[in-house]
């Protein structure tokens, strides 16, 4: 079997195959870095993290490029707002999301940035120009001409062979049925910033950066292109029209786009009141851990209804997971191997790697590996499990934990960095309770943990009550509760 995806080009599910031997060359839209990141985009820059992560799982070498929308209008509107530059406005956002990105278990991208390719975006201007692909206006802007490039419509399926009439639209994101010709450049307007370039002062349009930033480090066909659901149209169509009608090569092979995220049950929005940043659910003392779990929950072209029941159940999932893995772990057991338990690790890797080719089914993979854990736990319970055993079951959590990154115990630390940045935001005030314990008793790591618990045990051994009674009050202290079992001391976090 080979990876099975989606491609919106064809509506369908075709097997991905890129056009180099063994290296995949992707091209992710990022963030436009204008305020703090959502739990919408999160979804979706997850959803991509889990893709590289599983084409590299799968041998392939990435080339994996994405771009921090650091230009916009937006952008340019609430920096000229502020009085302050482009790049003073987005320094903090970019920052923020980095951090969140880090928070979420992403693996960082080769990042590029809108404001330090202008010269290239200017000349590609001035080709499509020389083509008669492109126009100039009386005020010193470019538009495309979408009549001279007729599949127009080609990804988003719309049919616009009635509507080339030449008329113009110049803003970033426009309706649904629009087909206009689009602003490629724009000339500058009084208090804004803008650009000196070969084609005369202003600024990209959106659309147009995407296309040469995508080209420019993969090459005028690349294997891959990814982003949420809206950006089908206008911006994923615009951007084959630019590319393509210049180049007269295939831009993107593949399309990936995710489906958008609602909460509870309605899209997402400031003004119902349902609008999550990360960092907003982390300041109610949700672990970064258990957000990641619940929006790799179901695959990502399936509808994703955010609730925060469903949040609770994740981190119950996540703490069944390494519950299991520290047993695994920390236990004696017997030399040797139960066929049955060697199978069972087996069979469990070779079905999350068909559920993960079957188009990325993240909730089939979650499902064989629970259905190991509920497996194994039954034989732990009755002695079957031998030291062979145990390696084959970590591996299998091993081979999950690469694509779904929820195993390491490190959220108490990256609550902290949320606990220690709401202050610098006037944000003390929505510091939870819930996140105040959290912070308080996530201080120690798995390392920390371990060590504490080896020297309990050697001051018990010695008979000095005193000391490893003081060791087990500290760690109860810092919410760890331990437990003597059948297969020595294990230990699990409130
Ligand atoms: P933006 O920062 O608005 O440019 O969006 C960054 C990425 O997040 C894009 O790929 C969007 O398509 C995606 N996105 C925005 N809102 C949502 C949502 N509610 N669900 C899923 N993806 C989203
Ligand atoms: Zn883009």
């Amino acid at each position: 079997m080979a990876l099975r995806l989606y491609n919106t080009m064809s509506s369908q599910v075709e097997d991905f195959h890129p056009i180099r031997d063994n290296e995949v060359r992707m091209y992710a839209c990022g963030p436009t870095v204008y305020d703090y990141g959502h739990i919408g985009n999160f979804r979706t820059f997850i959803a991509v993290d889990m893709l590289q992560r599983f084409l590299r799982q799968s041998g392939y070498k990435l080339r994996f490029v994405m771009n921090i929308t650091d230009l916009d209008d937006k952008i340019i509107r609430n920096a000229a707002r502020d009085g302050v530059s482009v790049q003073q406005y987005t320094a903090k956002y970019q920052k923020a999301f980095l951090e969140d990105s880090d928070m979420i278990g992403i693996e960082h991208p080769h990042l590029v940035r809108a404001t330090e390719h202008i010269p290239q975006m200017a000349d590609f201007v001035a080709k499509l120009v020389a083509r008669n692909l492109a126009y100039r206006t009386d005020d010193g802007s470019y538009y495309f001409r979408i009549a001279s490039f007729p599949p127009y419509g080609k990804l988003s399926k719309k049919d616009f062979s009635e509507m080339r009439d030449g008329s113009r639209v110049d803003v970033d994101e426009y309706d649904k049925d629009s087909a206009r010709d689009f602003a490629l450049w724009k000339a500058p307007k009084p208090g804004e910033a803008s650009w000196d370039t070969s084609i005369g002062p202003g600024r990209p349009g959106w659309h147009l950066e995407c296309s040469v930033m995508s080209m420019a480090e993969l090459g005028e066909t690349f294997d891959l292109h990814a982003g949420g659901e809206d950006l089908i149209f206008p911006h994923h169509e615009n951007e084959i029209a630019q590319s393509e009608s210049l180049t007269g090569k295939t831009f993107a092979r593949f399309w990936f786009h995710v489906r958008f995220l609602l909460v509870e049950g309605e899209k997402m929005s400031k003004s119902l009141g349902n609008f999550y940043t990360l960092r907003d659910l982390v300041l109610k003392g949700h672990k970064p851990s258990s957000i990641r779990y619940l929006l790799t929950s179901v695959p990502y072209r399936t509808q994703l209804n955010f609730t925060f029941d469903g949040l609770k159940q994740a981190a119950v999932s996540v703490e069944r997971l390494r519950n299991f893995r520290q047993r695994l772990s920390s236990g004696d057991f017997p030399s040797g191997a139960n066929p049955e338990m060697q199978a069972l690790g087996n069979e469990t890797i070779d079905r999350m790697r068909a559920a993960l080719e079957d188009d990325l089914n993240t909730a089939q993979a979650q499902g064989a590996i629970f259905e190991m854990v509920r497996k194994a736990n039954s034989a732990l319970d009755a002695g079957q499990v031998k030291k062979d055993d145990t390696r084959r079951l970590l591996a299998a959590l091993e081979k999950f934990d690469e694509i779904f990154a929820v195993l390491k115990d490190d959220d108490g630390p990256k609550m902290k960095q949320v606990f220690d940045w709401a202050p610098t935001e006037g944000r003390e005030k929505d510091i939870s309770p819930e996140l105040r314990e959290a912070v308080q008793s996530g201080q120690l790591s798995d390392a920390d943990i371990e060590n504490k618990i080896a020297e309990m045990e050697a001051a018990r051994r010695a008979r000095n009550f005193k000391t490893s009674d003081a060791l087990r009050a500290e760690l109860a202290a810092a919410g760890v509760i331990i437990e003597n079992t059948k297969e020595g001391v294990r230990y699990r976090r409130k």
